[in-house]
């Protein structure tokens, strides 16, 4: 059915979100709505590989690299997970790649709320504007703040993660458990909390956006299926959310397969 070595699948907005199943090296794409219901069976062809030089690697770094490049790419950078160590500026420890830098973290980015399992609180480049969201499986998310670079709007988010609790839950993002958030209401709350703290532009109330997962049921337990451990990886597939494929003997994390060269064929139920 397909070959190829995995990352991060590609979504669109649509009712419910469209998967496609990407290959890391720019191989054929494979559309995952329409295998709903099958037994699928993913299995290991070949070994591991980087995806940002393609050497083979006995080991992923970060999401997909091999060491060389882990140590050396900038979105590998610490500062991309804690932007408020960005380094830009600093003579002694400059930008691992400035123009990357630029073209990236020097870009206005978002400030938002969603809902996947609990209330969060996120960043990210206005330009992965809506994809972010469905990587996450959001069901809602409200664009709040826009700021122009990571720095500024790593520096908010800081601040808002010591006065409201980020309840993210990955297993309850799958059994797709969701609370009822009024995120107009938290919206203001976070306006009234920054107040005049911070420079930035407050976005005009508009509705959230709301997303749905193909799925025809969620699971009730959620056990973690993986390459590392086992050759191949089989089940009918039930549901796709965020970077996840729910199959009915476990979860299997796409992204965190990113590397990994494989096969999926279709096996008689
Ligand atoms: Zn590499």
């Amino acid at each position: 059915m397909w070959r190829g070595t995995l990352t991060k699948m590609d979504t669109a907005v649509a009712d419910p979100v469209r998967y496609r199943l990407r290959d890391a090296f720019g191989g054929p794409a494979l559309e995952l709505n329409p295998l709903l219901g099958k037994r699928l069976r993913l299995s290991r062809d070949g070994g591991l590989r980087c995806i940002h030089c393609g050497s083979p690697t006995a080991k992923s770094y970060g999401e997909g690299s091999c060491y060389p490049c882990f140590a050396r790419l900038p979105q590998n950078d610490i500062c991309i997970v804690k932007p408020e160590l960005c380094h830009f500026h600093q003579e002694a420890n400059p930008c691992r790649d400035p123009d990357w830098g630029l073209a990236h973290c020097f870009m206005p980015h978002i400030l938002y709320l969603a809902v996947s399992s609990g209330l969060k609180v996120g960043i990210t480049r206005e330009s992965q504007v809506p994809t972010r969201w469905m990587d996450q499986g959001a069901s809602l998310a409200l664009p709040v703040l826009r700021l122009p670079d990571r720095l500024s709007v790593g520096r908010v988010e800081q601040f808002l993660a010591g006065h409201l609790a980020d309840k993210t839950h990955w297993q309850k993002m799958l059994r797709h458990e969701m609370p009822e958030v009024d995120l107009a209401a938290e919206r203001r709350r976070v306006l009234d909390l920054l107040g005049n703290r911070f420079p930035c532009e407050v976005l005009p109330e508009r509705e959230s956006w709301r997303f749905t997962y193909p799925a025809l049921e969620w699971p009730t337990k959620v056990l973690s299926r993986g390459l590392e451990k086992e050759e191949a990886v089989e089940g009918r597939l039930l549901a796709i959310k965020g970077q996840y494929w729910i199959l009915d003997r476990g979860v299997f994390n796409v992204r965190k397969h990113s590397g990994w060269c494989v096969r999926l064929t279709e096996v008689a139920p």
